[in-house]
């Protein structure tokens, strides 16, 4: 090639031929567009083939705040309907440190030698405020999160507890249609989101710690009136005594309540979610919960109850976006609670003003 530093003097150097550049776009990027836009057709049969891909992006829309998203994941849900519901869905509560994570890890597993698919959701109303979910979080669940037929979802983090609780109740739907026969729905014991997690699920597992003596004390009645069984972990080592003294006197306490509208006197049982042991009692004890209430019409009787709760929850929570999220309200709020903190106006009276404001800016007829 004729090149001046080709020229013999230069010895040692040579200048090739160059070869042609390549686009600076790749073109077949052109084949796979960023945040591929599916159609509800498309979702649904993603979903419906156990694709897990489609389904994380079907409970993004679930998620999703955005209008668009919702009108779409609403259409996805109603399509899903018909084939969700198979599944044996279990709430599990207690409180940090209970062994909530290490305990869904085993129980899993458990499931899932046995041949099931589990989904790993979460209700934690908090998670807005400490900026990410300490629940339903896949670092805590090792084994579970490297398995193929296990699908681990953080809580939905945006928003009020019924808001958060709605889009749990959603995502259930969307993994039964998905083909998962057992759906966990995990919280923290420490405040509302129980009864929302009561209201989604079949069986209620509370996971206790042997304490000192007086670990009825801590404990809300409430919470200890929801539950189907009462599980006390870490029964391992020198554990063991205390954990089996805490069954006593859970299982005493038990009785002097009434018993549930279910039929079935809730169970108080020892385990080590660490060590594995008294797993298969755990899912024995489930399982018969299962099939006494199958058999009682309890089963159905309380799924129904719950679709009726969930659609009063979402009335609820619409209409309360709806009068707070608007701009008009939301200032006129403002200023009634200074006028209601200064005793210039009643608490009723600004209320009502509030509500007529807001019916007059929607056309509705004053009331
Ligand atoms: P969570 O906050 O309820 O999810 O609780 P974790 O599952 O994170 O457990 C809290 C701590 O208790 C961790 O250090 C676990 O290793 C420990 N732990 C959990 N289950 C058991 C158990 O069965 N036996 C013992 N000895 N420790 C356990």
């Amino acid at each position: 090639m004729k090149h001046p530093e080709n020229d013999p003097k230069y010895v040692g150097i040579s200048v090739n031929k160059g070869v042609a550049q390549p686009p600076t776009v790749n073109p077949y990027l052109k084949r796979r567009p960023k945040g591929v836009k599916r159609t509800v057709d498309e979702y649904v049969e993603g979903i419906l083939s156990g694709d897990r891909v489609i389904l994380s992006q079907a409970v993004t829309l679930v998620e999703s705040s955005l209008p668009s998203h919702f009108e779409k994941a609403q259409a996805i849900i109603e399509k899903c309907l018909p084939h969700a519901g198979n599944s044996i869905r279990v709430g599990i509560t207690g409180v940090p440190g209970a062994g909530k994570s290490t305990s869904i890890d085993t129980f899993g597993m458990h499931l899932l030698e046995k041949g099931h698919q589990l989904a790993v959701l979460a209700i934690d109303p908090s998670s807005e405020l400490s900026k990410g979910s300490i629940l339903g979080d896949k670092t805590r669940m090792e084994r579970l999160s490297n398995e193929p037929n296990a699908f681990i979802r953080p809580s939905p983090s945006a928003g009020s507890l019924g808001g958060v609780a709605r889009k749990t109740r959603e995502t259930i739907v969307l993994c039964e249609a998905a083909g998962f026969d057992y759906v966990f729905v995990e919280t923290v014991g420490v405040g509302q989101s129980e009864t929302a997690v009561h209201s989604m699920v079949d069986f209620f597992l509370l996971i206790q710690l042997a304490g000192t003596g007086d670990e009825l004390q801590g404990i809300k009645r409430g919470i200890m009136e929801m539950a189907d069984g009462i599980v006390i972990n870490k029964a391992d080592g020198d554990n063991i005594p205390k954990a089996k003294m805490a069954q006593r006197h859970y299982s005493n306490a038990l009785h002097l309540f009434p018993l549930p509208e279910s039929g079935w006197s809730p169970e108080v049982l020892t385990y080590s979610g660490y060590y594995g042991l008294g797993i298969v009692e755990v899912w024995d004890m489930v399982h018969r919960y299962i099939d006494f209430v199958k058999q009682n019409g309890y089963f159905t009787r309380k799924r129904k109850e719950q679709s009726k709760y969930w659609m009063f929850e979402t009335i609820n929570e619409r209409l309360r976006g709806s009068f707070y999220n608007d701009p008009e309200i939301a200032r006129l709020l403002v200023q009634l609670e200074e006028e209601v903190l200064q005793s210039r106006k009643s608490s009723f009276v600004a209320a009502r003003e509030a509500l007529d404001t807001y019916f007059a800016r929607h056309s509705f007829p004053k009331k």
